[in-house]
């Protein structure tokens, strides 16, 4: 079974969460580019020295590091069947040059997770992570805006998008977004 995905959303729509379920419910790996930076940013090293003032700030670190990360994250063994993309692609440059890296056959499907707006600000000032000050947060809400909500236009021209709504209890967005995914895999 080939389920190559990205799940595209704003921070906050509950990205992470069913992510954890979805990467167990189809045995593929949940790689999330801000664990990631987060990983490194705890450990020291010299990315996430780089990175943690980008983070704190909620702009985004630049397109090449992110996709030098992640093409040797998509390159580990338990990488090959499928995965699922949480934060990258984030911008027009990262979705192309994923494209390439995974041609010929590409992503298979793009999950948009859709919920209003008082939501995310709600979710948001709940988690306190460290870069959820409300500055920051408004910060990558208007960076979604202008560099992330595109790539909806970018997937759903290739015929790859499929929107969900996010609102609601965990289990039952789970049972939707499942649904979407076994409807591809019967395709
Ligand atoms: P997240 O956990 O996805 O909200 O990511 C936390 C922070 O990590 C973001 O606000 C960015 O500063 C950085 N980050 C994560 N993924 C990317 C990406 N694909 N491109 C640029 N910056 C990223």
């Amino acid at each position: 079974m080939n389920l190559r995905m990205i799940i595209l959303g704003r921070q906050g729509a509950g990205k992470g969460t069913q992510c954890v379920r979805l990467s167990e419910r189809y045995g593929i790996p949940h790689i999330s580019t801000g664990d990631m930076l987060r990983s490194a940013v705890e450990a020291g090293t010299e990315l996430g020295r780089m990175a943690k003032s980008i983070m704190d700030a909620g702009d985004l670190v630049p397109d090449e590091v992110m996709n030098g990360i992640v093409a040797e994250r998509l390159g580990e063994s338990d990488a090959v069947e499928g995965f699922l993309l949480d934060g990258f692609p984030r911008s027009d440059i990262q979705a192309v040059w994923l494209n390439e890296a995974l041609a010929p056959g590409g992503i298979d499907l793009v999950l948009s997770l859709e919920v209003p707006d008082e939501v995310v600000i709600e979710r948001m000032l709940a988690r306190g992570r460290a870069d959820d000050t409300e500055a920051a947060i408004r910060r990558r809400l208007d960076l979604y805006e202008a560099e992330t909500a595109p790539l909806m236009g970018y997937y759903s021209d290739l015929g790859k998008l499929v929107r969900a709504n996010g609102h609601g209890e965990e289990d039952e967005v789970e049972k939707r977004l499942s649904e979407l995914i076994d409807t591809y895999l019967a395709s």
